[in-house]
């Protein structure tokens, strides 16, 4: 997974995206570089390896840029060599461009490119994107951003920047990965994940799928891709703080997640059993519906799929209702057969996981009503769901899910409790009994 950090503002930038990377490198990377702009022109730096090589690759240089993008790449196209490392620059040294995705047609633009006279440096399918911008740019990147969108066919996430433009980012995502822009005084940050900014601010906007985000220091604009007036966007306060996103005197993330636990699981129970009775807000069927299930479809990859095995048993013993878990890369691919009754429950701890994306909405396009089960607000399945049920565990910086995993088990233990008393199959006291013991 890759990582990537934007800044325009007053400050002297270097420090905060180099700091900004080191955050994002639990998510594992080969390579990272980085590109600020210092007296008119685009400085680029890059390193197979660490963030701290990079650090001290770039030195005491460039301490006065006010405008920069940083990346940790993880080597799709191109092997893991300094010239595939991200940002780009365009043969002009005009733009830099970074991503997070994957371009499935890059030999046809590579070809492209490559016949219009641009000389390309790496192996990469993002380097035929900073030369096809090259080629639409006239000064202003969102324009350029928009002829060049229809070209790109995958999914992806990028940042690209202009020496002639030097307070401006502009940016734009197609399909899971993901881009969150952080809002501080007179400054602006846009990164994957929140944890890469969250010492310095806590406003945050989510970027939508094919929409154009144009940061300035004044603020971020959001451009619908094909044209017209900017969208307005709420502006949140982060419900993490930068605590989560430090080890907090464990050796690693992983400890500290299993740790806790307690708390994880907790609030992911808390409120959802008030006054003895059991509460499923937000699940979006009626109970009338939840009653009518005649079958239970659970989709999830990797450890979200063990939590739904172990759902399976509790729905299909207490509920009596017939259950499957499927691995979702797999299920996609089948002609699966629906009844208006089945409930889908979708379960994704970042709430981007791709193919459990793409099986949610093949469920509903045949009718089945899907929930998702996820630990990250306004995640990509929150949209594609009939309702979401969160898990309260607060982020999850282990890749091996610990705290997501048993508190996806606690709360498939509600909706299994919940299907079985609307059904009559468990009376009142005993599921208030189980709720005492939970
Ligand atoms: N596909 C791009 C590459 O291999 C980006 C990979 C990433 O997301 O880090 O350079």
């Amino acid at each position: 997974m890759c990582g990537i950090i934007g800044y325009t503002g007053p400050q002297a930038c270097k420090n905060l995206i180099l700091d900004g990377l080191e955050r994002l490198e639990y998510r594992g990377y080969d390579s990272t570089g980085i590109v600020l702009l210092e007296d008119g022109e685009l400085r680029r730096d890059r390193t197979v390896g660490k963030v701290a090589e990079l650090r001290q690759i770039v030195g005491d240089n460039h301490s006065s840029a006010r405008l920069g993008m940083g990346h940790t790449r993880w080597a799709t196209h191109g092997g893991v060599e300094t010239r595939n490392a991200h940002p780009f620059l365009s043969n002009d040294g005009r733009l830099a461009v970074l991503m997070n995705g994957i371009f499935e047609n890059y030999v046809e633009l590579r070809a492209e490119v490559s016949a219009n006279g641009h000389e390309l440096e790496s192996a990469t399918d993002t380097e035929a994107l900073v030369h096809l911008l090259a080629d639409a740019y006239e000064g202003d990147l969102v324009e350029a951003v928009r002829r060049v969108y229809p070209r790109l066919e995958g999914h992806f996430a990028f940042l690209v920047m202009s020496r002639d433009e030097p307070d401006r980012i502009v940016a734009t995502r197609l399909a899971w990965p993901p881009l969150v822009v952080g809002k501080g005084e007179s400054e602006m940050y846009i990164a994957s994940f929140l944890p890469a900014f969250l010492d310095r601010t806590r406003q945050v906007q989510h970027v939508e799928e094919g929409e154009i985000v144009d940061l300035r220091p004044t603020g971020a604009t959001f451009w619908p891709m094909a044209g017209g007036a900017a969208v307005d966007r709420a502006v949140e306060e982060a419900d993490a703080s930068i605590e989560v996103a430090e080890k907090g005197g464990y050796e690693t993330f992983m400890l500290k997640e299993i740790h806790e636990q307690p708390r994880a699981i907790a609030d992911t129970i808390g409120e959802r059993f008030r006054d003895g009775q059991l509460h499923l807000d937000g699940v979006g069927l009626t109970d009338a519906e939840l009653a009518d299930v005649q079958r239970v479809l659970i989709v999830a990859c990797g450890t979200a799929l063990h939590a739904g095995l172990v759902g399976r048993y509790l729905i299909e013993e207490w509920a009596g209702i017939a259950t499957e878990a499927d691995v979702a890369s797999e299920w996609r691919y089948r002609h699966a057969v629906f009844d208006p009754r089945t409930l889908v429950l979708a379960i994704s701890q970042s709430g981007e996981t791709a193919d459990t994306l793409a099986a949610m909405q093949l469920a509903r396009e045949r009718g089945a009503k899907v929930v998702a089960i996820t630990n990250v607000m306004g995640s990509a399945v929150t949209r594609a769901a009939d309702g979401v049920l969160y898990t309260r565990a607060g982020l999850e910086i282990g890749v091996a899910s610990s705290k997501c995993f048993t508190a996806q088990i606690a709360l498939l233990t509600l909706v299994a409790l919940r299907l079985a008393e609307l059904r009559w199959r468990l009376p009142a006291d005993r599921v208030a009994e189980i709720g005492r013991g939970l």
